[in-house]
């Protein structure tokens, strides 16, 4: 029932109690009132009775005084007093005026007659004794007749006085009786009245209302000071506190569902921030190696629970290899063929949808493959790597979105490091014959130094150069000129291949740093590669372009040339073998001792 219904209720019903309460007090008070005039009436006909009687008996006495002795003051005395006298209709009539009732006023009435009787007796008394008759009157007067009719009277006037009493004590009886249980009553009233106040004031204000209210007053400050764990209490009552608590229910609710957005924005934004920092730490990679570390770092963070792998995709052979995993995904990571990814054959995530039944990828193991996703690596409408994520769960599906981004950056980095790396291999590498070119030729000789200088080791250079090779131009074209730099460069490549690096240095000019060899071992080499060119036949269409040979020189650090003129002795000691007749190898340091 709502408060407001037992409160009214509750209000009525004092109300009511309190109207007869006082209904009933009132009532008592009436019966008081009656009793009290019960009392008076009593009093007032026993007043009236003992005066009849007081009189009746002074008459009687005076009489019987003045036949006994006559003294005219005693008989005016008496005449006075008879004269005084009511009447018995007059007594009468102030008696019911009183409210006598009819069978006391015939008592009352029998009495007064007696008494008017006994007053003619001794007015002939009296009589008799003015005449002297003495003796008559006071045979009248003190007879035994009339001292009966004396007794009667006073017999009568008893009787009305009893007859008054016991109707007046019925009379405060009974009125004192209704007073009682008019007051009890009350009283009872006067109790329930309480009752309903403590009712009220302990059932209603304190475990319906108070303990409530100060419940919910608890739950409200909490939640205003947003501690959502708060359980909002279960209050069952269809009334107004049970509206409040529902109330607050569902402001409770919305404040979870609040706090989770939030929780899930700023998840959201923490994870959206981290691929941000990703993408850009991509952007900054120099290498390849480079990009990995940063997948290897970034993807657990991204996705805290996916273990996962980062294929790239290799040429020769073809397959997926795999470069870097984390949080221990279970399987082998041995390369596989791009076939046996449905990701990387269909150039899209796969599974599209997870936890709906979909074929699964080869590459992945048993038991795995069912939670697993493959991510393709896309550049330029081309698969180059895959990314693959293990234990994707219906708790973990939601980061799919993000894997997905990270693939996409993923990709984009690979693809520009690829980029980067042709673009590299370009500036640093010749087209035409594939050696290193003259400007990778500095850092290189730099390096080689200053390990060679720290290691106290050799570092040798062979600068070779095509004899007469204008006239192979000349006579075949640029075109077979071409062919015949390539084929001494791919014998310079391979020679040169285990001990050295070699580089095109000009036109036809060709150089070899050879770490670690001294002159002797520079010789050799150098030895080996004009053998090879003598034993060189290139062809160029029908025509045999030959015989070839080159002149070389040679020069070493530290035996014979100094760190910082290593190139221009080894260039030096080519030059003394073009003015000795080319197709010879001329040492820098024979040079010096000729
Ligand atoms: P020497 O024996 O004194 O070295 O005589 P040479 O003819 O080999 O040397 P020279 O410096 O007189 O001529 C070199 C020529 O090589 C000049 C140039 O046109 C040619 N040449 C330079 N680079 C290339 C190239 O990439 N392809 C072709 N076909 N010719 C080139
Ligand atoms: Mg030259
Ligand atoms: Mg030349």
């Amino acid at each position: 029932m709502r408060i407001s219904t037992i409160t009214n209720w509750a209000y009525g019903a004092t109300v009511c109690l309190t109207l007869a309460c006082g209904a009933a007090m009132l009532m008592a008070s009436g019966a008081d009132k009656a009793e009290r005039q019960a009392v008076a009436q009593r009093q007032l006909f026993d007043q009236l009775s003992e005066e009849v009687e007081i009189d009746a008996w002074a008459l009687s006495d005076l009489a019987r005084l003045y036949i006994i002795s006559p003294d005219p003051a005693t008989l005016s005395e008496y005449r006075q007093k008879a004269k005084a006298m009511r009447t018995i209709e007059q007594r009468l009539a102030s008696l019911q005026d009183s409210g006598a009732s009819a069978e006391e006023l015939a008592l009352l009435h029998e009495g007064l007659k007696l008494g008017d009787a006994l007053q003619d007796e001794q007015q002939t008394a009296l009589a008799q004794a003015e005449r002297g008759d003495t003796h008559q009157a006071i045979s009248l007067l003190y007879s035994r007749a009339y001292e009966q009719e004396l007794e009667q009277m006073q017999g009568q006037l008893d009787h009305f006085r009893q007859m008054l009493d016991s109707r007046a004590q019925a009379v405060v009886n009974e009125a004192t009786q209704k007073s009682q249980k008019l007051r009890m009553l009350s009283e009872v009233m006067v109790a329930l009245t309480a009752l309903l106040f403590l009712f009220v004031l302990g059932f209603i204000l304190k475990r319906r209302v108070l303990r409530p209210v100060v419940r919910l007053s608890d739950v409200v400050n909490r939640l205003a000071s947003q501690d959502y764990a708060v359980e909002a209490p279960a209050f069952t009552h269809v009334d107004e506190i049970g509206d409040m608590a529902q109330a607050i229910r569902i402001f409770r609710e919305n404040g979870l569902a609040r706090q989770r957005l939030e929780k899930e924005r700023d998840a959201d934004w923490a994870i959206r921030s981290l691929l941000a920092r990703m993408t850009q730490r991509l952007q900054g990679c120099e290498s390849f190696d480079d990009v990995v570390n940063v997948a290897r770092l970034f993807a657990p963070n991204i996705a805290p629970e996916i273990p996962g792998r980062l294929y790239v995709l290799e040429r020769d052979p073809r397959e997926l290899r795999c470069v870097a995993e984390w949080l221990s995904p279970q399987g082998s990571p041995a390369p596989f063929h791009p076939d046996h990814c449905w990701a990387v054959r269909r150039g899209q995530s796969h599974p599209p949808v997870n936890g709906e039944p979909d074929v699964t990828c080869y590459h992945l193991p048993e038991g795995v493959a069912a939670q697993a996703l493959c991510i393709p690596l896309i550049a330029q409408g081309e698969a180059i790597g895959l990314l693959s994520f293990q234990n994707i769960t219906a708790d973990t599906a939601a980061a799919r979105a993000y894997l997905e981004l990270m693939a996409e950056a993923l990709a984009l980095a690979l693809a520009n490091q690829r980029l980067r790396d042709a673009l590299q291999e370009k500036a640093l590498y010749d087209p035409l014959t594939g050696l290193r070119n003259r400007y990778h030729l500095e850092d290189i000789l730099r390096t080689q130094m200053s390990q060679a200088m720290r290691s106290d080791a050799p570092l040798s250079c062979l600068m070779i150069d095509i004899d007469h090779f204008k006239s192979i131009n000349d006579r075949y074209g640029h075109e077979a000129g071409d062919e015949v730099i390539k084929s001494v460069a791919a014998v310079i490549r391979q020679t040169a291949r285990d001990t050295g690096m070699a580089f095109r240095y000009g036109g036809e000019e060709f150089l070899i740093l050879l770490p670690g060899a001294d002159e002797e071992a520079a010789f050799a080499c150098a030895t080996r590669i004009d053998e090879a060119v003598r034993a060189l036949t290139v062809r160029f269409g029908l025509a045999e372009l030959g015989p070839l040979s080159v002149s070389t020189g040679v020069a070493s650090y530290p035996q014979h040339a100094r760190s910082d003129n290593l190139l221009r002795a080894a260039d030096a000691a080519l030059y003394r073998a073009k003015e000795l007749g080319r197709a010879r190898i001329v040492r820098f340091g024979k040079l010096r001792m000729e």
